[in-house]
């Protein structure tokens, strides 16, 4: 059979990843019609925006894209396509895998992971006034007036919304997922010891949603004390379930214990549309090197591939990246002490090395 999937190459380092990526894909010999879909800052000078319609048709068309990291301008200029896109197409999952593979210098052993991040809500909602706004200025007078506290008139405000909707949801996806891939608990990250109406709101609901299944363990921490415990004793986590800005943090630290970005991959899970790239963004500094780590964004695509039903081929490519991995002979320079990065091979000569590790590749 064959799939039609949109390809979102993005920008930086993410068209020579994403080739690579396609190339280590059409070696499992499962075949994929891509719709290339160009967005982000070269379509925005072309096309007047960012995110244009056509990328989101194909998108909720295909219902399944494979993406690579778009950049976002910090401070000014367009708000991020990368969420953006998460919004419009409702994909309210983050799920990002953390596991140890054998032969990554100074990778932490024993880690196997899962975040589940909500994709939705909370500060990524991009609801923001700009300090000495008019808006700004009529929030701290509300805020004044119903609870009695000064807020500083030089501020900019940010609103953070988390609903039990959305918490309901995210969780209620935590158990499931941690029920369908051998899981056997999930804890809930929140700082409802501070933000009682939010967080407070879905540590709630998250204890609602464990009542009702028992069958997987349940508990919860605090944000800052789950950083400490990640730092110290990462192999006590198994599925981890948290709000939008916390998921994006842990995820980064998460990724740093098992080697680095460039072994993270991740996945955007929603009722209709699946929308997989890894965690890391477009090191535009890095661009056109030819010398950045392809395994996140192949780690993405066995992700996808288990989401189109390729389990076997999916397993198949991540054997690859294994063996790979573990020999250590063919790998990129982030995966390297500082004294052997003379032996650092191209992102082209990794992708020939998985390729050739891989059982069963037809190219
Ligand atoms: P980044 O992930 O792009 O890079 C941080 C560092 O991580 C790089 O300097 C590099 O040393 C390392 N790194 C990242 N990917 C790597 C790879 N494949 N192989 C080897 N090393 C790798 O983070 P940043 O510098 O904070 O962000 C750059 C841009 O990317 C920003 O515009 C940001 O908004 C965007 N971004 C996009 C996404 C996304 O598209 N989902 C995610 C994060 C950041």
């Amino acid at each position: 059979m064959k799939y039609r999937v949109t390809l979102i190459p993005g920008d930086g380092i993410g068209p020579e990843l994403a080739a690579a990526t396609c190339r280590a894909i059409e070696a499992t010999g499962v075949e994929i019609d891509w719709d290339v879909q160009n967005a982000g800052a070269d379509v925005m000078q072309a096309e007047g925006t960012p995110l244009p319609q056509r990328v989101l048709d194909s998108l909720r068309k295909n219902k399944v894209g494979l993406k690579g990291p778009l950049t976002t301008p910090v401070g000014t200029g367009f708000r991020s396509v990368n969420v953006a896109i998460r919004t419009e197409l409702d994909v309210f999952a983050s799920v990002r895998p953390a596991r140890t593979y054998a032969g990554i210098p100074n990778s932490v052993p024993g880690v196997d992971l899962v975040i589940v991040r909500e994709n939705t809500e909370s500060e990524y909602v991009g609801i923001e006034f700009a300090q000495g706004s008019a808006e700004a200025a009529q929030l701290i007078e509300f805020a004044k007036k119903h609870t009695g506290k000064d807020i500083r008139t030089d501020s900019g405000i940010a609103l953070r919304p988390i609903s039990v909707t959305g918490s309901r949801r995210i969780v209620e996806y935590a158990f499931r997922y941690a029920r369908q891939n051998g899981r056997k608990r999930v804890t809930a990250i929140h700082k409802a010891n501070i933000l009682k109406y939010t967080d407070g709101l879905f540590l709630e609901v998250a204890r609602e949603v464990a009542k009702a299944n028992p069958d997987i363990a349940f508990d919860d921490m605090i944000v800052d004390a789950a950083c400490m415990n990640l730092v110290q004793r990462p192999q006590q986590f198994d599925v981890m379930v948290m709000p939008n800005l916390y998921g994006d943090i842990l995820s980064d630290l998460c990724a740093g214990l098992v080697g680095g970005l460039g072994v993270a991959p991740g996945a955007n899970l929603g009722e209709n549309a699946a929308v997989f790239e890894p965690v890391h963004g477009s090191a535009p500094q890095f661009k056109g090197s030819g010398k950045m780590d392809p395994v996140a964004m192949i780690l993405t695509a066995c992700l996808m591939l288990r989401h189109l039903g390729e389990r076997e081929a999916a397993e198949r490519l991540e054997r690859g990246v294994e063996q790979v991995l573990s020999e250590h002979c063919a790998v990129t320079r982030d995966l390297l002490p500082p004294d052997q990065a003379d032996r650092a091979v191209t992102t082209e000569a990794m992708v020939d090395a998985i390729v050739a590790a891989m059982p069963g590749a037809t190219v």
